[in-house]
């Protein structure tokens, strides 16, 4: 389902919900992303909603969480916290943007607000809507099951026409700063005709490297295993992993030569390109560092949508269900990172991301182009999502996961060690393998342990080990023996550690 197809649906479900005297809970990923679907909800009913999200204080959320427990509120909409939101009377739980990776808790008790949600509804009885464009590879694995019913929209929003999509090969492409001349050309014609141009650049800052020409130098972080990245306007170099900051060096640290070279192009770089290259259109960038401060990211969308900005860029935060009526061009630039990722689930996302964001292009009455530039137009899974469009490429991914047999074939749950040696991460978890064999059903693999695919970060050295087992059942049956035994042992006192059951993100 998308666009605002979707959410009449949502109103529809809700209205029903409410006429029998129940209430509504409804999930979404980030409320000051999708302020739109807040609004249509506050527009089309006169009930109080008690709205939750992460900016609340400790007393908002109380009175928040009081209100959906007493009935006072008939709709509760928020973040994955309000999956624990306490219902008198649950009459129907939404889950918007399903495949969102925000609903996963990832730090401190780890936990999917999607699936909590699920089970919730089992067990209270309650029937669960999840909505999206493009669903998750669990989800798609439910329906085949038949566990999941699907119900399909046809049309897209507004009646409008779906976008044509291009695939611009710049292998051997001379390129100004990321952007092909045919690119180029396409956004000045789109903006001759009033058209709104959306570039896509899943990468914040100036540039994601200093490097040394004379040396090979390369600025990395002291407390990670990863490179600096470049923040131009405020003249540092930041790690996205540790918030470490530095000044930018004027001279190599290696070798003494004089200006270390930025090499790639993040958001803040794609910005001043484009003020040069169009100085006379006004550019909105949308990412983590300029919608820091408070009501930015709200200034920045009424702009767009009064038509007052003429080329929109900006990272992942602007595929989350924003509508932009008035883009007709959208182009994607440098995701070819993520067809060569180690991380089994990177395919899954790329054909989302690439998706949801072709998705703001020509919502209206008018036509939408999308461009993808890449250096490997040729391959096979990128061919078939733009050929074929998501469900046809879900399938595929889906078969490959079954044959490989990974998640959703399989389960998995993911014990992460940090310590100020390695040796000391990888000792703990060797010693909870050892107890783990003893108890293990015979389906269960254990695999490590293993340095973390980035072994240093915060100063920590990481290691992991990954427990996959056919069958849910086999895996609680395990680490229900395997967590308390573990935990009153004096070893599991010398590094800190986690359990997270179905993670998504292996770092
Ligand atoms: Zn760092
Ligand atoms: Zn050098």
């Amino acid at each position: 389902m998308t666009g605002s197809g979707k959410t009449e649906v949502y109103i529809r479900v809700v209205e029903s919900a409410l006429s029998a005297g129940k209430q509504a809970l409804i999930l979404v990923p980030e409320i000051g992303l999708t302020p739109q679907l807040l609004t249509r909800f506050q527009e089309r009913f006169s009930v109080p909603i008690a709205v939750l999200n992460s900016s609340l204080t400790e007393k908002q959320r109380y009175l928040a969480f009081e209100d959906a427990r007493t009935g006072v509120a008939p709709i509760v909409i928020g973040t994955r916290l309000s999956a624990f939101a306490p219902l008198k009377a649950p009459g129907v739980f939404i889950i918007d943007e399903e495949h969102d990776a925000s609903f996963k808790q990832q730090e401190g008790f780890r936990y999917h607000a999607r699936d909590l949600l699920i089970l919730r509804a089992t067990l209270e009885h309650c029937p669960v809507v999840l909505g999206t464009a493009t669903p998750s590879l669990e989800t798609l694995r439910n329906m085949q099951t038949g566990r999941f019913h699907a119900l399909a929209l046809p049309h897209r929003a507004g009646n409008s026409v779906p976008p044509t999509v291009q695939i611009l090969d710049v292998r051997h492409k001379k390129l100004q700063e990321g952007l092909s001349a045919q690119l180029i050309a396409a956004m000045r014609e789109q903006m001759d005709q009033q058209g709104q141009v959306l570039l896509f650049l899943n990468r914040r800052g100036y540039a994601p490297v200093l490097m040394c020409f004379e040396c090979d130098w390369i600025a990395t972080c002291k407390n990670c295993d990863a490179k600096l990245t470049i923040h131009y306007q405020s003249q540092q170099l930041r790690c996205h992993h540790c918030e470490t900051s530095l000044p930018i060096d004027k001279h190599c640290p290696s070798c003494t030569a004089k200006n270390p070279k930025p090499v790639g192009i993040g958001t803040e770089r794609l910005e001043a390109a484009l003020q040069s290259l169009f100085p006379s259109k006004t550019i909105v960038r949308i990412d983590r560092d300029t919608t820091r401060k408070k009501g930015a990211l709200k200034e920045q969308l009424e702009s767009i949508h009064a038509g007052e900005a003429h080329i929109l860029l900006g990272t992942q935060m602007i595929a989350k269900g924003h509508h932009f009526p008035n883009v007709t061009l959208v182009a994607i630039l440098d995701i070819d990172q993520a067809l060569f990722s180690i991380d089994f689930r990177s395919t899954e996302k790329m054909g989302q991301l690439i998706t949801q964001v072709a998705g703001r292009a020509g919502r209206a009455e008018r036509l939408g182009h999308v461009i993808l530039q890449t250096q490997h137009p040729e391959h096979p899974l990128l061919k078939q999502l733009l050929a074929e469009g998501y469900a046809n490429f879900a399938a595929t991914v889906l078969t490959e996961r079954q044959m490989l047999n990974l998640p959703p074939f399989s389960h998995q749950a993911l014990i992460r060690a940090e310590a100020n040696t390695l040796e000391r991460a990888l000792g703990f978890l060797a010693f909870v393998k050892q107890s783990a064999i003893k108890t293990a059903p015979k389906t269960l693999k254990i695999l490590g342990p293993t340095p973390a695919p980035m072994e240093r970060r915060h100063g920590k050295h990481r290691a992991q080990l990954l427990c996959q087992a056919p069958k849910r059942s086999a895996l609680q049956q395990l680490l229900q023996t395997l967590m308390p035994s573990i935990e009153s042992q004096p070893i599991a006192q010398t590094v800190r550690w986690s359990l997270d059951v179905d993670p998504i993100d292996l770092y």
